[in-house]
């Protein structure tokens, strides 16, 4: 699985074929998964490994361990989940950002709407959690 000592592993993610693979996928699953499982439409803009690849090439290129992500999800829900994860906290399935672990993680940070380019907005009515949106703009 995954293991305890950090290897520089090479940049996958700088490939051609990377770019070309993260673009079709991405126009095949425009939305964000996470946004989806609490019912918002946000545009995914980066697709997330569902299990942390760490370098290995097999992980990485593997489409079953790719979901469509918003930049807010991958930064700040998906880093969440993989340190829970990591502690050993959370199971693998728990990764996926439609998983009831993500969705509860979204609803508690979730203070303000995420906007089309990925990145939050205030913005009317957002009431995601138990935590009410304290102010507009
Ligand atoms: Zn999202």
């Amino acid at each position: 699985m995954i293991r305890a000592s950090e290897r520089r592993p090479p940049r996958l993610s700088d490939t051609h074929a990377w770019g070309q693979a993260r673009a079709q996928f991405l126009r095949a699953n425009p939305q964000c998964l996470g946004c989806a499982a609490i019912g918002k439409h946000v545009v995914a803009t980066t697709v997330d490994h569902v299990v942390p690849h760490g370098g290995d090439e097999g992980r990485f290129w593997d489409r079953m361990n790719w979901q469509p992500s918003c930049q807010w999800h991958h930064d700040a829900i998906k880093q969440r989940l993989e340190l829970a994860y990591r502690a050993g906290k959370l199971s693998v399935e728990a990764l996926s950002l439609s998983s009831a672990e993500a969705i509860a993680l979204t609803k508690r940070h979730m203070r303000v709407q995420i906007g089309l380019d990925g990145w939050p907005i205030e913005d009317n009515e957002t009431t995601g959690g138990p935590e009410n949106v304290a102010g507009r703009r």
